[in-house]
């Protein structure tokens, strides 16, 4: 089996929503990835922000082999320990000291955390939400609904309605369009889709004091910037806001399917029996692997880890002075290059080529998101070959 081979396979067997991609991966190891001719990558992109552990984690290996062994999915007309543990978890994690009760859905992949989060939303009687420019909630026609891309939008309209759209980071836009009629304001933290982009400081606090002033529940989606990405559990919680309705997946299973849509207080309880479901959703398998995801994070002192090295490696970038990069932005190992050109998609292949897997989220952007695990050593190849990358 090669390269070659199974590309040639692919586009007669799979549908092209993503193209033809460029390489067969075949395994990995920590932050490190061989494709079907034997050449190895170092991983930036972690499968976009979601190997937080890197491949082949022995702690997940063992968790994931010990559970299928014993008991892999049962549905949710029955009940588990590790999905229960993994609720209680993520509801401590999510009211934080707020002393408010807190519940969990869980799902697999952050659009239907998203929709679970939506339902929530329409259950509070108010028919108007408000959604950021540049935002990506999903593909799925409710998590569509609040994502600003018209070219994903359009081929699928008509949406679920009554959303008010107003610019990233702009408090008083937010301001001028707050209403009793708000259910939810939404928001990404960082928005990772759109090439990493944080918002002026101070303004998810100011976010937060408008929903309250308004009664509108603040829906954070943390799917992309939660579970160590952003350098703490939650990217809201490092900046001392608290979400009412948070959404998660892709870092909180390290690379298997899990995400998680958690409410709280009056949120909390919305959702009431027959309101929403899922089949596969919260297996004992999945919650067996998110619980053994967050002890590493936990025991390997990952946040701070992540915290550290993205600073460094952002510093390290920006360090080299090339005139081709703009600048560095994002915040723990969410990270956005921004380039001087719109030549991120060039820049991209020469990386792929000389043996880095990034990617381009916008024309000018190169994103990285490597396994949280990454050392300074690993991030210095990279730093090292940016100069001939953006020149290629
Ligand atoms: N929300 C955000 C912020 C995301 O970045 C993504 C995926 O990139 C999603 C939701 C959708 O998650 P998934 O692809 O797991 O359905």
């Amino acid at each position: 089996m090669s390269n070659a081979d199974v590309l040639g396979r692919y586009g007669a067997a799979m549908m092209q929503t993503f193209g033809i991609p460029p390489r067969v991966l075949v395994r990995g190891a920590g932050p490190w990835v061989w494709d079907a001719d034997g050449t190895p990558y170092l991983d930036l992109l972690a499968g976009i922000a979601v190997n937080s552990l890197g491949h082949a984690h022995p702690r997940v290996v063992a968790a994931i082999t010990e559970q299928a062994g014993r008991l892999m999915h049962i549905s949710n007309l029955f009940a588990s320990e590790p999905q229960v543990a993994l609720g209680e978890r993520l509801d401590a994690l999510v009211a934080g000291d707020s002393g408010l009760p807190a519940r969990t859905f869980l799902t697999n992949s952050g659009t239907e955390a998203n929709e679970a989060a939506l339902k929530v939303t329409r259950l509070t009687g108010r028919p108007r939400l408000v959604a950021m420019e540049g935002s990506f909630h999903g593909r799925s026609l409710g998590a569509l609904s609040v994502t600003a891309a018209a070219a994903y939008r359009e081929p699928f309209e008509p949406l679920p309605g009554n959303v008010t759209w107003v610019p990233y980071g702009d408090l008083d836009a937010l301001a001028a369009v707050m209403g009793d009629d708000v259910a939810a304001v939404v928001v990404e933290p960082v928005q990772g889709e759109n090439g990493a982009i944080s918002p002026p400081e101070g303004w998810l606090a100011g976010v937060r004091a408008l929903c309250d002033e308004h009664g509108a529940l603040l829906w954070l989606d943390e799917v992309q910037t939660g579970i160590g990405r952003c350098g703490g559990w939650l990217a809201s919680a490092t900046e001392g806001v608290r979400g009412d309705v948070v959404t998660l997946a892709k870092g909180l299973g390290g690379g298997f399917p899990v995400g998680a849509c958690v409410a709280v207080g009056d949120a909390a309880t919305l959702l009431q029996a027959g309101h929403h479901g899922t089949t596969f959703g919260g297996n004992p398998l999945a919650a067996t692997v998110a619980l053994t995801v967050l002890d590493v994070i936990e025991s390997e002192g990952l946040l701070e880890h992540a915290r550290e090295t993205g600073d460094w490696l952002a510093g390290a970038i920006e360090g080299l002075g090339l005139s081709e990069v703009s600048h560095v932005r994002g915040r723990g190992l969410l990270r956005g290059v921004v380039l001087n050109q719109p030549n991120a998609r060039e820049v991209l292949a020469a990386a792929l080529e000389a043996g880095f897997i990034v990617n381009a989220p916008r024309p000018d952007v190169l994103r990285l998101a490597p396994p949280l695990v990454v050392t300074r050593d690993e991030l210095q190849l990279f730093v090292d070959a940016l100069p001939g990358l953006v020149r290629a």
